[in-house]
C-alpha cells in the first residue's frame, strides 16, 4: 500500500477537458490523501462491479478509490470515480452494507448529480478574491438549496458543501439504488442497515456527526423508504461467497495497514479464509520490522493463492522495503506477468527496477504505468526520476510539473513546466504537455492576485 497525496478535486479534469490545464484551473483548496493499493482496488472492483453494470455505467471506466480518512464518509466528484474513506471500510461489517454505499455513489452518477456540481465549479472560479474553497461554498449554496454543515470552518465547510447532495437528490439515489442492488442479486438489506446506522445521528451537532450524513443529508423519509422496499421485495439474494471473499480481504489489507500490528495478529486467527489471515500477518509481521515471519506468512499465503498476483505483489513491497533487492524484482515481474494491465503493480515493479539501479527498464515499466494511472504522485515521482537517470531531463521536468500540477502545488507546477519548456524540442508532445501546465498555472496565479 502506497499513501499518496493527490488533490481531492485532481480527478474533475479528467471528465470535462482530460488536461491538467482545467485541473489546475480548479485549484484544489484541500488535499486528501488516496491509499493506492493494488489489491484493496481490485477487491472493490470485484464487489462494485455487479453494481455498476446495474446502473448502466462503464465498468471499466468508473473506479473505487479509498481515501486516506479514518472517518465514515463516501462521495463522488466526477463520472468516473468513487471514493470511499477508509474508515468506512473499517466500520463496514457485510459486504451488503458496503454495496449498499457503492451503490448510492453510483446513483449519484447514472442520475447526473455530478453534473451541476461541475457547472458550479465552473461559475466558483470566477467568483474572485475569496480563495477558491470559499468560492466553491459560495456558489454551491447558491446553486439551490443550501447544502448542510456550510458554517463549520471555511475549507472542510467548503468542501462538505460542494460533496454535499440536496436531500432530493439522496431519495432519487436511494431509489436507484435500491433497484440496482435487486438487479445484482445483493440484499438490499444492507442499504436498511446503512441508514440506521445514522439514524440517531440526526439529533446531533454537525462536529458530532460522521461526514457522511453531511454529505448525504438524511431524513426519517429515507429510513422508511428502504425498509418498505424491503418489505416489498423480501431479502432472496442468494449466498455470494466471492462478495464475502473480497470483502474480508479488502477490510484485511486496509486495517492491517492501518490499526496497530498487535490489533491485526490478535484478530486474525478469526479470519475465515487461510491465505487472507496469512496476508494480514504478512502485513503486520512486516510492520514490525519481522521480515522472517512476514516473508514466511506471505509466503503461505502464495502457496495456497499461487496465481495471486496481489499476493506478489505484496512479497514484493516487503522485500523492497527490506532492501531485498533480487527477490522484491523477482516477486514483482511475477506480478506483472500475472497482471500486465494493473498499473499499481506495474509502478510497484519500475519502483524495484529504480532501486535497482536499472533506470532504462523502469522508465519503459513506468510510462505504461502512467498512460493507465495518472492519480498516482509517487510514481510520477518515479518516472521523473527514471526520465533524468537517463539523460532525459526535460521529460524529467514534465512529468514532476504535472505531479505538482496534480497535487496542487501550482506555483512549482509553473517553475518545472517552464524548465521543461526550455529542454523540449518546441512542438513535441512533452513540451505540449508542459505549455498546458504553464498555461494553467499563470492563469491561476493572475487569479490568485486578483
Ligand atoms: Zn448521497
Amino acid at each position: 500500500m502506497a499513501f499518496d497525496r493527490v488533490s481531492r478535486l485532481a480527478s474533475i479534469p479528467a471528465l470535462v477537458l482530460t488536461s491538467v490545464m482545467y485541473l489546475m484551473s480548479a485549484i484544489p483548496a484541500a488535499a486528501v490523501g488516496l491509499l493506492r493499493d493494488p489489491d484493496i482496488e481490485h477487491g472493490l472492483r470485484e464487489l462494485a462491479f455487479p453494481i455498476l453494470r446495474a446502473a448502466g455505467l462503464n465498468t471499466n471506466r468508473v473506479r473505487v478509490l479509498l481515501v486516506n480518512d479514518d472517518r465514515f464518509n463516501a462521495f463522488v466528484i466526477d463520472h468516473n470515480t468513487i471514493f470511499l474513506n477508509y474508515g468506512l471500510i473499517l466500520k463496514v461489517e457485510r459486504p451488503d452494507i458496503l454495496q449498499a454505499v457503492i451503490a448510492h455513489e453510483a446513483a449519484h452518477i447514472a442520475n447526473g448529480h455530478i453534473s451541476r456540481r461541475v457547472a458550479n465549479l465552473q461559475s466558483a472560479q470566477r467568483l474572485a478574491g475569496l480563495g477558491t474553497a470559499l468560492a466553491i461554498a459560495a456558489a454551491a449554496a447558491g446553486a439551490g438549496e443550501a447544502a448542510p454543515g456550510l458554517a463549520v470552518g471555511i475549507q472542510s465547510s467548503a468542501l462538505r458543501s460542494f460533496l454535499g447532495h440536496t436531500r432530493a437528490e439522496e431519495a432519487s439515489a436511494d431509489r436507484s439504488a435500491a433497484s440496482y442492488l435487486r438487479w445484482a442479486d445483493i440484499s438490499p438489506r444492507g442499504l436498511v442497515d446503512l441508514h440506521r446506522t445514522f439514524s440517531g445521528q440526526e439529533l446531533l451537532g454537525p462536529n458530532q456527526q460522521d461526514p457522511y450524513m453531511r454529505s448525504h443529508p438524511l431524513t426519517r423519509d429515507r429510513v422508511r423508504a428502504a425498509e418498505s422496499y424491503l418489505a416489498t421485495h423480501g431479502d432472496r439474494a442468494p449466498p455470494n461467497p466471492n462478495a464475502d471473499y473480497w470483502f474480508a480481504r479488502v477490510k484485511g489489507k486496509v486495517s492491517a495497514f492501518t490499526r496497530a500490528p498487535s490489533w491485526t495478529l490478535r484478530r486474525a486467527p478469526e479470519e475465515q479464509a487461510r491465505d487472507i489471515r496469512l496476508m494480514r500477518e504478512a502485513v503486520a509481521h512486516h510492520r514490525n520490522n519481522n521480515l522472517s515471519k512476514a516473508r514466511a506468512a506471505i509466503d503461505g499465503a502464495l502457496a495456497i493463492r499461487p496465481d495471486d498476483p496481489f499476493y506478489y505483489e505484496l512479497k514484493g513491497q516487503i522485500l523492497m522495503e527490506n532492501r531485498k533487492l533480487q527477490g522484491a524484482l523477482t516477486a514483482y515481474k511475477t506480478a506483472v506477468e500475472m497482471a500486465p494491465r494493473d498499473a499499481l503493480i506495474l509502478a510497484g515493479y519500475g519502483r524495484a527496477l529504480l532501486a535497482a539501479d536499472q533506470p532504462k527498464q523502469a522508465l519503459e515499466i513506468l510510462e505504461q504505468a502512467r498512460a493507465r494511472d495518472y492519480r498516482n504522485a509517487r510514481m510520477m515521482r518515479d518516472l521523473a526520476m527514471a526520465y533524468a537517470k537517463t539523460g532525459k531531463n526535460g521529460m524529467a521536468s514534465m512529468v514532476t510539473a504535472e505531479r505538482f500540477a496534480l497535487q496542487g502545488r501550482i506555483e512549482d507546477a509553473g517553475i518545472h513546466a517552464k524548465r521543461a519548456i526550455g529542454q523540449l524540442p518546441e512542438g513535441s508532445p512533452g513540451w505540449q504537455r508542459a505549455q498546458d501546465v504553464l498555461i494553467a498555472s499563470e492563469r491561476a496565479q493572475k487569479r490568485k492576485r486578483r
